[in-house]
């Protein structure tokens, strides 16, 4: 048994400084990124944002609300549409905004494999995920992937240490997803005590991915759009939201009505929920790691992308930075009291 000793933080943790700034309004700030993927060598601009592969947020619905309101951000789809469905979306739609996902499991694989034969040139961007990107079996799988499809752009997850960001990107990883335990309906650290404050663990994984030339996707744990700043101040090149987008009229969940007022179910990828509804139920030899929650229905997904293209763009202002690329070199965060925090902890 060992004890790391140093400070690990979450978000809640700090506050971003304000530094002396000649921009003289938010509508100044240029929130989109340029990269060029290092495996599959294909170029992205856009808002760096994505929606989660989770039932309820990574939806054909918020896809096609992301491109109509043209907020520039994407979405990875969750990996249960059916091979019909994914066809007739990909055939109707750019693929622009968009994120194909799969998990481990072979059936995901082989529909993936299908997808890619009756329609070659269809996506360009692809998530892997997995609740545990720690196991040789996921870095085998990971290396399968990128043989099968060299040009294809991979992000995959999820880990939380820059050890293991730096054993995928040799593996044929371009984006690293990060974060385990943050999410908002996850209950990993609670049923397992496995885990990282995330604030840290994007700082740190960011760090060895840039070494190799290689990108972070944070995923997780951002509940306001302060979060999401912080994140991008703390060097992610991507951030990932599931709790935030959900609710809305994109999520083709069903509304509920109780006392006059409309509620939706959300609920974690490993909850019992979703594996009852996509598996049949938990398997015997696991605990979910999910919850379910019942959340305020919002009505229209444009109501909360203001809020968060308009948090981040605001918080590149006061800290002085033209671009969403010059954030996190501008970014020095202030450690908050106890008090404070719990003050905002609540928040
Ligand atoms: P949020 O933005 O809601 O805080 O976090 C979203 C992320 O939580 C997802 O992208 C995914 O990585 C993670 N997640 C989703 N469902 C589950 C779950 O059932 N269990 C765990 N451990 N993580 C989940």
């Amino acid at each position: 048994m060992r004890i790391e000793e140093d400070v690990k933080l979450d978000f809640k943790d700090v506050l971003i400084r304000p530094k002396r700034s000649t921009l003289s309004s938010r509508k100044d700030v240029d929130i989109t990124r340029d990269y060029q993927f290092k495996w599959s060598g294909r170029k992205y601009h856009g808002v760096p944002i994505i929606a989660a592969n989770m039932d309820g947020v990574g939806t054909f619905d918020m896809a096609r609300a992301f491109q109509k309101t043209q907020s520039g951000m994407s979405v990875a789809l969750h990996k249960h549409y059916p091979l019909e469905q994914l066809i007739e979306y990909f055939d109707e739609n750019s693929s622009e905004s968009v994120w194909y996902s799969i998990g481990m499991a072979s059936q995901d694989r082989e529909k993936m494999t299908e997808f890619l034969k009756l329609r070659p040139s269809k996506i360009d961007k692809i998530c892997l995920d997995v609740a545990n990107g720690y196991s040789e079996h996921f870095l085998d799988f990971v290396k399968r992937v990128r043989d099968q499809v060299p040009d294809i752009t991979i992000m995959a997850g999820n880990v939380v240490t820059g050890e293991m960001v730096e054993e995928l990107i040799l593996s044929g990883v371009d984006v690293v997803k990060v974060g385990i335990g943050p999410g908002s309906v996850c209950t990993t650290r609670k049923m397992t005590g496995v885990g990282y404050p995330q604030l840290s663990s994007i700082i740190e994984c960011a760090d060895a991915a840039h070494g190799l030339e290689g990108l972070i996707c944070a995923d997780g744990g951002c509940a306001v759009p302060g979060d999401i700043a912080k994140a991008f101040g703390a060097g992610a090149d991507f951030v990932m939201l599931g709790g935030m987008l959900a609710g809305y009229d994109q999520s083709e969940q069903n509304i509920v009505e109780e006392n006059g007022k409309k509620f939706v179910s959300f609920y974690g990828m490993s909850s019992d929920t979703a594996m009852t509804k996509h598996k049949g139920g938990v398997a015997e030899y696991r605990a979910s790691e999910g919850k379910t929650v019942k959340i305020p229905y919002h009505g229209d997904i444009s109501n909360i992308l203001q809020d968060i293209l308009g948090g981040v763009r605001s918080a590149c202002t006061y800290v002085g930075a033209r671009s969403l690329k010059e954030l996190s070199k501008r970014t020095t965060f202030i450690r908050v009291s106890q008090q404070l925090n719990t003050i905002f902890g609540d928040q």
